[in-house]
């Protein structure tokens, strides 16, 4: 048996406050928790807990009823102090076999009022985002008219132009227009998505005709700067299905224009797969693989972060705001998927994303699958690395180390595919482009002997000077001078 001493000391030191009450309500013990937080000048004992507690008793004839039933966990009622304030309580009775009630009420008012502080930031939150998106979708749209409205200038002038200077400045006008457009289109959607506004259209689509419209989006870009584009699709994957079509084309747009951007030699691949089919649900695999200047370990993770380029020097050089990825990621996972990235810097880099679309009625019934079956395929990555059975093998086949190794047949092969593209550019007065085959050259006779390096740097220099005599003459002495090492 334990000590009645014991049990009073607990009683009395309990945060909670505790109410004994006889069947009228008359309190004849209140623990020192009760007396404080109740402050009743002259003690509790005497008192009535209807008084303390209205809400909960109601008195019948000198007795005291429960006005609402017994709750185990005990229920929030507001406790009533000698003055008439009252405070937030989380109320329990108790029977005993004395005969009388016991009453345990915790004080929650800091909880409450923490809660209710919450609810107040979250508020607050929410309007701050509110402004903040409406602001964005405004200042977007603002910069779009005029944006468009110089774009439209522009190419009416062009038309009116034949003065191939002129045209060069105004199809540079025309390509930053585009560009800004881009930018814009991207804070926007970003600016959504950041929301939770951004919804997904879903609708029937022909999965062919949308790949073979990435393709042409970027067959020429990629030819221009003289790396292989190899476009991939499984078979089985069904002609027609139901998904976002607009949003799939640019998570696919975003990953094949960086590897445009970040691959100076070699090949870019991009392939789609079936990876698993689940009732009406279609699993897709998609990979856009290059042989880039690749991205080392570290920089990986912040990839799909907002705003994060890995490199602020090699943003500049290659322009970007950094938010395509985490577009990308976002969009990607609400298709159900996810996105992925492997690489090493100097090695290129593959990213790889799934996403479930659904699959029509009719291409089920083609497809001879049972609705209901459950059938996960791993991805046949051979087809889109064209032959190669891993990104692993991917990298060594395309190595670049193989292309920039000086003396190399690759490299050598490679050195004449550019001093062609070269010379093209220069023709066509397309010294952007010209500098950045020249860049490339530069790279590829890293390790030549001095004639050939400074015949490079030489050529480098009139490319700069937009000089096509100079020019045409560096390339000559260059294919000269490689013929002799051969
Ligand atoms: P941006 O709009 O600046 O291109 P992204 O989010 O698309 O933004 O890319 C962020 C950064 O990730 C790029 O600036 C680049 O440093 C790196 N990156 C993305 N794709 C590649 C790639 N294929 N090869 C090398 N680096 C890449």
């Amino acid at each position: 048996m334990m000590d009645a001493e014991v049990m009073r000391a607990a009683l009395e030191q309990a945060r909670e406050m505790v109410l004994f009450y006889g069947k009228d309500g008359t309190i004849s013990y209140a623990n020192e928790s009760a007396e404080t937080l109740l402050s009743y000048d002259s003690g509790l004992i005497g008192h009535n807990v209807l008084e303390i507690y209205p809400g909960v008793f109601r008195d019948r004839d000198g007795v005291l009823e429960l006005n609402r039933s017994l709750e185990l966990d005990g229920f929030t009622m507001d406790a009533y102090r000698e003055n008439r304030t009252c405070f937030p309580t989380v109320v329990r009775i108790a029977g005993s076999r004395s005969g009388a009630d016991i009453l345990l009420a915790i004080d929650i008012s800091k909880d409450v009022y923490l809660e209710r502080r919450i609810e107040h930031v979250d508020k607050e939150k929410q309007e701050a985002s509110k402004v903040k998106s409406e602001f964005v979708a405004n200042v977007t749209h603002e910069l779009r008219t005029p944006v468009n409205g110089i774009l439209g200038n522009t190419l009416e002038l062009k038309e009116m132009e034949t003065e191939r200077a002129k045209l060069r400045i105004l199809s540079l006008i025309e390509r930053g227009c585009a560009d800004m457009n881009a930018i814009i289109n991207n804070i926007l959607d970003f600016s959504k998505l950041e929301s939770g506004k951004f919804t997904l259209e879903n609708r029937e689509f022909d999965f062919r005709e949308m790949m073979d419209y990435v393709r042409s989006n970027h067959k020429i870009k990629i030819a221009d700067k003289g790396v292989d584009f190899i476009v991939s699709i499984a078979e089985d994957i069904p002609r027609r299905l139901i998904g976002d079509e607009l949003r799939i084309v640019q998570v696919l747009n975003n990953l094949i224009s960086n590897a445009c951007k970040f691959t100076a030699v070699g090949r870019i691949s991009v392939e789609a797969v079936r990876t698993d089919l689940q009732d009406n649900r279609m699993e897709l695999f998609f990979l856009v693989a290059d042989t880039g200047i690749g991205i080392s370990k570290e920089d990986q993770d912040k990839l799909f972060q907002s705003f994060s380029q890995v490199d602020a020097s090699i943003s500049r050089r290659y322009g970007g705001t950094g938010l395509g990825l985490n577009i990308c990621k976002q969009l990607v996972e609400l298709m159900g998927g996810s996105i992925h990235v492997e690489s090493d810097a100097g090695k290129g880099s593959m990213f790889s994303f799934h996403i479930w679309v659904e699959v029509p009625e009719e291409e089920l019934e083609k497809l001879g699958q049972k609705v209901g079956r459950v059938g996960a395929v791993m991805p046949d990555l051979a087809a889109g690395l064209g032959g190669a059975a891993s990104f692993e093998e991917f990298q060594r086949e395309n190595s670049v180390n193989i292309v920039m190794t000086y003396g190399s047949p690759e490299n050598m092969e490679e050195i004449k595919r550019k001093l062609n593209k070269l010379i093209l550019s220069a023709e066509m007065e397309n010294w952007e482009k010209a500098e950045g085959f020249v860049t490339t050259l530069r790279e590829l006779t890293e390790q030549a002997p001095k004639d050939i390096k400074n015949t490079a740097l030489r050529l480098k220099m009139a490319v700069q000077k937009e000089d096509y005599d100079k020019t045409a003459q560096g390339v000559d002495t260059l294919r000269t001078l490689l013929n002799q090492e051969a």
